[in-house]
């Protein structure tokens, strides 16, 4: 069984980009309903894993879709709520670099990033991701589709685009929500600590092992 781990922080801790009505919403409820779905899947299949990016990898091989997509949305939800910060940061040192290398500087990479997930049609998450070696770049992936599955490939932030993340709070100005969000909520030492495990320095974020 895996299990809905609590925020990383209080409810309120993320307004107003993402008010305390949203995170309850989003956590409690959506969130809670992909870990549900997600163990009765496995339960019905009888398989007892212990580790739900393995989970992720073998669906997406064998081409269970269902049991992809609860999978895949546990793991997202925790992975977003993990990248993101109630305090205000900035890229220092290596990522700082790499932002650079790839991007000039921060605001390009926000510039990147809020028209990549703007862009992006229907539901989803914008990521960005750093390929094996440290070279960064923005993506976004459909639905549940994540980057567990792709080797060579480890997040560093993510922001889900779903309209259940900011409807409450931004309606329907999801390049609102997105430019409010890159200036204010992403979580820069967490995604140093992923840039370093892309790099071979280290392990990259995993999701709770089943218990
Ligand atoms: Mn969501």
């Amino acid at each position: 069984m895996f299990t809905l781990q609590p925020l990383p922080y209080a409810y309120d801790a993320l307004a107003p980009v993402i008010s305390e009505q949203t995170l309850h919403v989003h956590h409690d409820k959506h969130h809670a309903t992909y870990v549900k779905t997600l163990n009765e899947l496995l339960e019905k299949a009888g398989k007892t894993p212990d580790s739900l990016e393995q989970v992720i990898r073998d669906a997406a091989k064998t081409g269970e879709a269902k049991l992809f997509n609860n999978a895949a949305q546990a793991w997202n939800h925790s992975f977003f709520w993990a990248a993101m910060s109630p305090e205000k940061q900035t890229p220092t040192g290596e990522l700082h670099a790499a932002i650079g290398q790839a991007f000039g500087d921060l605001a390009g990479l926000r510039k990147a990033f809020v028209e990549e997930g703007a862009g992006h049609f229907g539901s989803g998450w914008v990521w960005l991701a750093a390929q094996d070696g440290g070279a960064l770049a923005v993506r976004s992936t459909h639905d549940a589709d994540d980057t567990v599955p792709r080797p060579g490939l480890t997040p560093l932030i993510v922001c889900d685009v779903w309209e259940h993340a900011y409807y409450l709070d931004h309606q329907n100005d999801r390049k609102g929500f997105l430019e409010a969000w890159f200036d204010a909520l992403p979580n820069w030492s967490f995604a140093a600590g992923q840039l370093c495990a892309a790099k071979g320095q280290g392990e990259p974020w995993r999701h709770p092992p089943a218990a």
